[in-house]
């Protein structure tokens, strides 16, 4: 396993494997990694010949009053986990070698990122687009293995590969979720014991959501307000948002269609914002 801290390295032995015919994956992340993370490279690893696990904290999709100072940086232990999922290349730059004196190009998607997420974060999802491009071209994978836990970022990732016409295969893992239903996170670590026990009605709400649509629930507004109320149950200090939507698009549905509506949901405990959602399917008629 080597670790990398140039773009300049990084290009070079990601043209050194391609030349060799080798297949490569990026897993991108931010570091403090957890069994989520494990589990995308683990996917990688059985799609490609080289696996890179990139970890950079980006300055640009954090708000000037959110976490970037405080968020967990066990850089020695974050190595060791994905040499062991089986990463060949950990790229980590800092981010001076990302965004260096005069840096003033970015990449803006103008329609998947400007609702829930975007519309929370504002300048969040540009500064998602432009790493997860920086990375792209520093990496040159043929394959990209992004978490669905992030189903915003998901959808402006797939609209990046598309309008730009990158030469890149994408690949989306499933939740990993503790066994009590709560989403694996990295801010998880945040929780009071308090909160970390409220903080099941995600799931919870969730699962409702999913229930009701399998039985025949249509309306996306009767499937909302029952996720508010379970919400609520676990008394969070704001609910941003939960709502139904189309994954693609990020638009809010107000009819559930049979199948791919996704529930959507941002909750926050003290100053801890979790997000979680999850796909919702009508069940088909006899007829
Ligand atoms: P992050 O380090 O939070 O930027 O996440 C890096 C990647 O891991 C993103 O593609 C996330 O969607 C993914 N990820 C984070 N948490 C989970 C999880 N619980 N299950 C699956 N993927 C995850």
């Amino acid at each position: 396993m080597r670790t990398l801290r140039t773009i300049a390295e990084m290009q070079l032995a990601a043209e050194s494997e391609r030349g060799a015919g080798r297949r490569l994956a990026v897993v991108p992340t931010m570091g403090a990694l957890h069994r989520g993370h494990v589990s995308l490279i683990e996917r990688a690893r059985t799609a490609a010949d080289v696996v890179v696990t990139t970890i950079f904290v980006n300055p640009a999709q954090f708000g000037p009053n959110e976490d970037l100072t405080r968020y967990p940086r066990p850089f020695d232990s974050d190595v060791a986990v994905a040499g062991a999922a089986g990463s060949d290349i950990v790229f980590a730059p800092s981010p001076e070698e990302i965004y260096p004196e005069g840096f003033q190009t970015f990449v803006v998607n103008e329609r998947a990122a400007s609702g829930f997420e975007g519309a929370e974060r504002p300048g969040h999802f540009r500064g998602v687009a432009t790493i997860v491009a920086k990375l792209f071209l520093a990496t040159k994978p043929h394959l990209a293995v992004f978490g669905q836990k992030d189903a915003q970022q998901v959808a402006v990732v797939k609209a990046l590969i598309r309008d730009l016409n990158m030469d890149i295969e994408l690949d989306v893992a499933p939740i990993v979720r503790e066994p009590d239903g709560l989403a694996l996170s990295s801010r998880n670590a945040y929780l009071s014991a308090d909160e970390r026990a409220r903080s099941v009605v995600l799931y919870k709400a969730l699962t409702d959501a999913q229930r009701r649509a399998a039985a025949g629930e249509r309306s996306a507004t009767a499937i909302r307000r029952a996720m508010y109320g379970i919400l609520k149950e676990g008394r969070p200090d704001r609910i941003d948002y939960a709502a139904v939507v189309d994954p693609g698009s990020f638009v809010e549905l107000e009819d559930v269609p049979l199948t791919g509506a996704l529930a959507i949901l941002a909750v926050r405990f003290g100053s801890t914002r979790l997000l979680d959602n999850m796909y919702l399917e009508q069940r088909k008629s006899e007829a």
